[in-house]
């Protein structure tokens, strides 16, 4: 109740003014001139004074006007960072490095000043004084200071994105900003929002009883002309390759933006421009002379528009022709099938999927495109931009074009709202995007691209007038936008597991999670499987509450199940294995499934697959480590690529044995940070490292390390599909590696790059299921019957003793022990009778 009153007063009452403080801050004239073209300067006093007399402000203003860049430094300028940190929250890893970076350059400050922290990495330190990082990261901080006492001022950045954690801080924030300024030391907050879906959070009584101030920054957006495509053609990636294409060689100066959906598909388009426009140098030459003779005609969007248009209707009235005997000298960019082309339609993986394409062949592609710009007049400065894109190339895109070259920037939805891009005068809209889908129930994960929604279709056709009057160029037709497009996209928490969510809010004392103050609740069904799931665990108890060993789970930066592996695994000696091991299942996709062979010889191609088969076969050893499963082949893999990488070796070392090179570099890095962070939570551990030489594990360890896969994945066992079992109809042959899962009714399948179809054992505990023309299971490592009841109790059903044979004492437990028969799971699978 108190706090409701200091809630109430913080919203009625004026805070007396505060002294001003300014911190002098020192920009180069270049910088404080770009800074004046930004909306926000203009209202920096108003917007100070909100803050200095609110505790919670809204911000909200179109993506590009300053935001993100300009507020922490209104902040540090006004004294905020003096005593205390400027926290600044991102969804988005790209923009909280990308952001930490820009400000510090505009402040003339290094990165021990202005810094950013993610999960893998950062450069922040208690020097610190502006902390860009991921919500995420705020969210563990939270745990260990549930006040967030260094800081002063958190901004939520982004808040319209709606991430879990960003709504989840938002919540906890509402309740954390009157208890902070109970105890004398108030703390800010401010929440900064793309002018989108506001009334989630301003008028939601549950988490703010008085709707906070709201700051509507005016942003100067130019006309954008939406020129949507007639029909919706199959295939957006060539029809955006056409698009660029018809921009390119026939509409005036202008950046293009381009959007895709993931990693794959940005790096395929970037390939294709930069191909296209370097074996087509003289034809390319001839195109852009006719092109200067025509932009005298073609000056105007409208006129551009009209070609376009024209073009369109010439293909769609047979006039193909035309297009074949090229009237118009221009590259032939729709032949654009090469041999190994990746098929990005099955692309299984969302923005952090890496790309066929390793960094070199990128390097090699920038530069000859430049060569390609000697020769031609205006060729095509075609760069990627995606969340896993390395820093410096993602510092690219902010800069210039080389001189005589037009910008074409190929985005994932990145440049949507976190990102602005400057000086860009055409967006192609493919309306996709990708969304990561679990099933609320089973886990089952797939991706699936979608439509967008109008509300991120309108945001990506305004970055076209950011500068100038723009246009937007969608791929599909108005009737689609109409009446296939949602509104807005539905927030990230009604969309995924919550299960560390569920237990980190646990841990944080928070006891009705139905009750938590939510800007939009997760769905009741959702939360409570989260539940169920922690209880199979042992991380809540029979009564929801947390369990020490609950506790322990939640400090480790990894999902629950993975956490209560690691907690498990220092008794055995097994931790190296296990933290190399959830390190590498924590990252996606380390073992690419078949070589990419470049060569269009089949037999080739044939043979380089069996190798890989053989590599990874010989890999997953024999005996008990060979029923380790795929599991083995992670550890084994990422032990000798660590090995590798001490000598220097790590690139040619992946690509010789099909690992995917940024994923082992990742595993590395999440292996140091686990390391570390067993070092610091456990005391008797505190002298492991990660040794760069670790041995295979012996046939003992192997085993072990498969009690510890059950114990933390004892939610996911299949049962093999017996020939007996087959319902009529179903052919024999088809389910040869067929299992079924203990929580679901259809098949289940070992996937082709398995190495347990050899053994096929009766069960088996599998990573996760995904799904594409069939189900497959991901991870899989054989467990013996008898282990079922020790390491998953929750989900056996055991019988009273039986009567024969009879208990007996034993020395070695000083216990009597008796023999019990039971099932498990819902599908009462018969167990074997045991001892216990
Ligand atoms: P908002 O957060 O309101 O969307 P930002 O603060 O992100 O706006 O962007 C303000 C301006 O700063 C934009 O014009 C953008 O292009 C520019 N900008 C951001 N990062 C960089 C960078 N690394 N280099 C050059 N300009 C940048
Ligand atoms: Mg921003």
């Amino acid at each position: 109740k108190k706090v409701k009153n200091t809630d109430d007063k913080l919203q009625h009452e004026p805070l007396p003014r505060k002294p001003a403080v300014y911190v002098d801050v020192i920009r180069s004239e270049e910088i404080q001139q770009a800074r004046m073209k930004l909306p926000i300067l203009a209202e920096e006093q108003s917007i100070m004074e909100t803050i200095n007399e609110n505790h919670i402000v809204v911000i909200a203003g179109e993506t590009g006007s300053g935001k993100t860049t300009q507020l922490p430094q209104f902040l540090y300028e006004a004294g905020y960072a003096l005593k205390k940190q400027i926290a600044v929250t991102e969804p988005r890893r790209v923009a909280a490095v990308s952001m930490s970076q820009r400000v510090a350059e505009e402040m003339n400050l290094s990165n021990r000043e202005v810094s950013y922290l993610i999960r893998f990495e950062g450069n922040a330190t208690d020097q610190t004084r502006i902390k860009f990082m991921t919500d995420g990261v705020l969210l563990k901080e939270l745990q260990s200071d549930f006040l967030l006492s260094k800081y002063s001022v958190v901004i939520l950045d982004e808040a319209h994105e709606r991430s879990v954690y960003t709504d989840i801080l938002i919540g906890l924030l509402s309740r954390i900003v009157p208890l902070r300024l109970k105890k004398g030391d108030p703390l800010k907050l401010v929440i900064m929002s793309a002018t989108l879906r506001l009334a989630d959070f301003i008028s939601n009584e549950r988490l703010f009883r008085m709707p906070p101030r709201v700051i509507n920054v005016e942003s100067r957006q130019f006309p954008v002309t939406v020129h949507f495509n007639k029909r919706t053609p199959d295939n957006y990636l060539k029809e955006a390759l056409n698009k660029i294409r018809k921009i390119h060689t026939k509409l005036p100066e202008g950046g293009i933006l381009v959007f895709v959906t993931g990693q794959r598909e940005v790096n395929w388009l970037v390939q294709k421009l930069r191909k296209a426009f370097l074996f087509n140098r003289k034809r390319a030459l001839k195109g852009s002379e006719a092109k200067a003779k025509k932009s005298e005609e073609v000056k105007d969007g409208e006129i551009a528009d009209q070609d376009l248009d024209d073009e369109d209707a010439g293909l769609k009235k047979g006039h193909r022709k035309r297009r074949k005997v090229k009237v118009i000298p221009q590259i032939d960019l729709d032949d654009y099938s090469i041999p190994g082309d990746i098929e990005f339609d099955s692309d299984e993986d969302g923005e952090d999927h890496e790309d066929t394409l390793s960094s070199d062949e990128e390097e090699n592609g920038a530069v000859e495109s430049q060569e390609g710009s000697r020769a031609t007049t205006q060729p095509l400065w075609a760069l990627p931009l995606y969340s896993m894109l390395p820093i410096h190339k993602q510092r690219m895109v902010f800069q210039p074009p080389p001189e005589g070259c037009r910008l074409c920037i190929v985005s994932t939805n990145v440049a949507e709202t976190s990102l602005t891009i400057p000086n860009v005068k055409y967006v192609v809209d493919s309306g996709k995007c990708k969304v990561k889908l679990y099933d609320k129930v089973t886990g089952v994960t797939g991706h699936v691209v979608h439509w967008c929604s109008k509300a991120a279709a309108n945001q990506r056709a305004g970055r076209a007038g950011r500068t100038q009057p723009g246009h937007c160029y969608r791929l599909y037709s108005s009737a689609v936008f109409n009446d296939t497009f949602a509104e807005h996209s539905p927030p990230e928490i009604q969309q995924k597991p919550v299960d560390d969510l569920y237990l980190q809010m646990k841990c944080m004392n928070i006891d009705k999670i139905v009750n938590f103050p939510f800007p939009t609740a997760p769905d009741l069904m959702q939360l409570k499987t989260a539940e169920q799931r922690l209880k199979i665990l042992g991380a809540l108890d029979d009564k929801g509450n947390v369990t020490p060993l609950g506790r322990a789970i939640s400090k480790f930066p990894v999902l629950p199940r993975y956490g209560k592996m690691l907690a498990l695994s220092h008794q055995q000696e097994l931790l190296p294995y296990t933290i190399c091991l959830v390190a590498a299942l924590s990252v996606q996709e380390v073992l690419l499934e078949v070589p990419i062979v470049a060569s269009p010889n089949l037999e080739e191609a044939k043979s380089a697959r069996q190798r890989w088969n053989a590599t990874r076969q010989r890999w997953a050893g024999s005996g008990q480590s060979l029923l380790l499963g795929d599991n083995m082949v992670l550890l084994k893999a990422v032990g000798a690529a660590e090995y590798a990488a001490s000598r220097g070796d790590l690139q040619r070392f992946c690509e010789e044995n099909g690992l995917r090179h940024k994923a082992v570099v990742e595993i590395r890095k999440l292996r140091l940070q686990l390391t570390a962070c067993i070092r610091d939570n456990v005391p008797e551990l505190a002298d492991i490292a990660v040794d760069p030489q670790m041995p295979p594990p012996t046939e003992l360890q192997a085993k072990l390390l498969r009690q510890i896969l059950l114990a933390g994945m004892g939610d996911q066992v299949a049962k093999k599909i017996m020939p007996d079992e087959l319902k009529e109809g179903e052919e024999k042959a088809k389910f040869k590696y067929a299992y079924r899962a203990n929580n679901m009714e259809e098949p289940v399948f070992l996937h082709q790059g398995s190495v347990l179809r050899k053994s096929l054992p009766e069960y088996i505990v599998f990573q996760e299921i995904y799904e594409t023309n069939k189900m497959y299971m991901r991870g899989v490592a054989a467990v013996e019957p008898e282990w079922l009841p020790v390491y998953v109790p929750q989900l056996c059903n055991l019988s009273d003793p039986l009567p024969s044979p009879e208990p007996i004492y034993r020395q070695d437990t000083g216990k009597i022990h008796c023999y019990v028969s039971g099932t498990f799971g819902p599908q009462a699978w018969p167990l074997p009778r045991i001892e216990v």
